[in-house]
């Protein structure tokens, strides 16, 4: 990888690093989601960099894909909360980072369990691990906290504007031999659950991502679309459109944008076991001589 690239993702990967943290700061009883998640985005700003996609806050059951909608009324109070955050700077995307957060004080060792397994892939990673071995690494964790790690999610290759590229990097043994090759950039993220460790797409999407172009002829949707094109195809949230331009334009355009397939959206990611309770950990990483946790708050 070239020295002015690897910067880019390092510089990225160091501000995630520190936006996360200050976002752990911000989660407290009584604060509002839509502030923290404002903030934590500002922040992102203010060091240097863009949010390579919306701020996630996700509650108990969800895993993954909440973010605060317009005029958020949510707060915090009793709940264990996934906060990830993604920096990119120029492009790369070096930082996609998340903490588990249990606001309720019950779910220590579920939070430990993703962690634990987090830092037993790091562990194995260098050029020529498999895909396999960090999925094993992993599960065994996971399991031997009495959990189970979530099958249907896992890490994945950073890119240029592109935060869910190949390898998918598995959260159990798949016996994948596919080897980690030389100047790779992923993300390793486990989720560990109460339940069956299986989740799926529940509930209205508030974050989107552009996967074509076409001709769009609605004046409306074309002046929404200029903003949207702007993300270079990172996922985005209402939000960030509301900001310029009124809720139901906002609610129109992307009606039309999904029914044109230009735009994918991302419902919240639930688990099927009722009632079961989700933790995660994530880092991003470089794999090259020198392994390199790009996400490390120092
Ligand atoms: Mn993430
Ligand atoms: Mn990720």
């Amino acid at each position: 990888m070239e020295e002015e690239v690897l910067k880019k993702y390092l510089k990225a990967g160091k501000i995630a690093a520190e936006a996360l943290e200050y976002g752990r700061s911000l989660v407290r009883p009584g604060e509002s989601l839509l502030d923290v998640a404002e903030k934590i985005e500002a922040k992102i700003v203010s060091l240097g960099a863009l949010p390579a996609f919306p701020v996630n806050i996700s509650f108990n059951e969800t895993a993954a894909h909440y973010t605060p909608v317009p005029g958020d009324t949510l707060k915090f109070n009793d709940e264990l909360v996934k906060l990830d955050v993604g920096v990119h700077v120029d492009g790369f995307v070096g930082g996609d980072t998340a903490v588990t957060i249990d606001l309720s004080g019950k779910y220590t060792d579920l939070v430990k369990a993703s962690k634990d397994a987090l830092d037993a892939a790091l562990k194995v990673i260098q050029v020529g691990t498999t895909l396999g071995q960090i999925g094993k690494e992993i599960e065994q964790a996971i399991v031997s906290h009495g959990f189970q790690p979530v099958r249907n999610l896992s890490g994945h290759a950073l890119g240029e504007y592109m935060i869910h590229g190949s390898p998918s990097i598995p959260n159990y043994d798949t016996e994948d031999d596919t080897e980690l090759e030389d100047g790779m950039t992923i993300a390793i993220e486990p989720f560990a659950s109460t339940g069956v460790g299986l989740i799926h797409e529940k509930g209205i999407p508030y974050i989107h991502s552009m996967i074509g172009a076409k001709p769009v002829r609605n004046p409306g949707t074309r002046q929404i679309l200029t903003k949207i094109n702007a993300y270079n195809g990172l996922p985005f949230a209402n939000r960030w459109l509301t900001k310029d331009f009124p809720a139901f334009k906002v609610a129109f355009a992307l009606r039309e944008l999904n029914q044109l397939e230009i735009l994918h959206s991302y419902p919240p990611l639930v688990e099927r076991t009722p009632g079961a309770f989700i933790s995660q950990a994530e880092h991003s990483v470089y794999v090259g001589d020198k392994v390199i946790v790009m996400t490390r708050f120092p």
